[in-house]
């Protein structure tokens, strides 16, 4: 196949598999720990969470909706998406089990893990190793980066630091069987363009091999809604994003795959900037004016 001007999850798995390939988000309810310090001041879990998905449903439950749901008969094949919260801050020997039921299911090709960098224990990962030896399958672990600059992970409450996904990305990469991925956040408040492609440079040459890209989104009641309420916070325009985007996918190595090129809150839920645009609009518009003018992903990534 020629190199595709961005390498999106459907055309890599298409290509790796011959087949489109699903993701099924599972909540194994367990809360994230950084809510006991306030959270990320962006976060709220419903922003995230698919309507099939009930925690109160058990894991085999929640798998059998989300394939009558959001696959539809479009996918056979799917990884089951430990998306909510922070999955990893449950101890190894409950997330454990969870995982291999997971993983057990015939349809799944793998599991992917969203978690924070410093939640990443040494335990998890050596049992998660074992399971995925003996299965066969496949994992990818993403973590919220958001930002490499230390203001902004400040700003958003993160609490954790750069290095601290640094640190991560090592651990992970120790074992073969493992992806990584990072969530990056494009237009924090006080980072201008060049500190958006300085985060991407130092994540894409740690050898990261997935992206999720998400522009900066005000979801209602969270501490970010009440500083876009002073007005303290500016946010894209539907046109600055996707100019944005054409400067910054050329410095993502054309083997990173992207998963996702925008945020995509519940529209019930959304404050700001609502844009009324389907993700696939912006894909296919990206797409557009790159073929337009020759730009690739990878073009300028070393
Ligand atoms: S670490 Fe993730 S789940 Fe936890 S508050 Fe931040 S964004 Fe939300």
């Amino acid at each position: 196949m020629k190199q595709p001007h961005i390498r999106t999850f459907s055309y890599h798995y298409r290509e790796k598999y011959g087949q489109p390939i699903g993701k099924i988000a599972v909540d194994i309810g367990h809360p994230c720990p950084n809510r006991e310090k306030g959270g990320c001041i962006f976060c709220r879990s419903a922003s995230f969470t698919p309507a099939y998905l009930l925690k109160t449903d058990n894991i085999t439950a929640q798998i059998a909706k989300g394939k009558k749901s959001p696959l539809k008969g479009r996918f056979k094949n799917y990884f089951t998406y430990f998306q909510q919260e922070t999955a990893t801050a449950m101890a190894a020997e409950k997330l454990l089990p969870i995982c291999d039921l997971a993983l057990r299911d015939s349809d799944c090709i793998g599991i992917i893990i969203s978690t924070r960098p410093d939640y990443i224990e040494n335990e998890f990962l050596s049992g998660l190793a074992s399971l995925l030896e003996s299965t066969k399958k496949e994992c990818l672990i993403e973590l919220g980066v958001q930002s490499a600059h230390e203001k902004s992970l400040t700003f958003l409450n993160r609490n954790h630091s750069f290095e601290d996904v640094r640190s991560a990305v090592q651990r992970i990469r120790q074992y073969k069987v493992f992806e990584t991925g990072a969530h990056l956040i494009f237009g924090i408040p006080g980072e201008n363009e060049d500190d958006m492609i300085a985060t991407v440079q130092k994540v894409c040459g740690m050898g990261i091999n997935a992206i999720k890209l998400h522009h900066l989104q005000v979801v209602r009641d969270t501490p970010l809604h009440d500083m876009y309420v002073r007005r303290e916070v500016r946010l894209f325009s539907f046109e600055e994003y996707c100019q944005l985007l054409l400067k910054i996918l050329p410095f993502i190595p054309a083997e990173v795959t992207i998963h996702r090129l925008c945020a995509t809150s519940h529209p019930d839920i959304l404050v700001a900037p609502r844009w009324n645009i389907l993700a696939a609009t912006l894909s296919k518009k990206l797409m557009g004016k790159m073929t337009e003018n020759g730009i690739y992903q990878g073009d300028k990534s070393y």
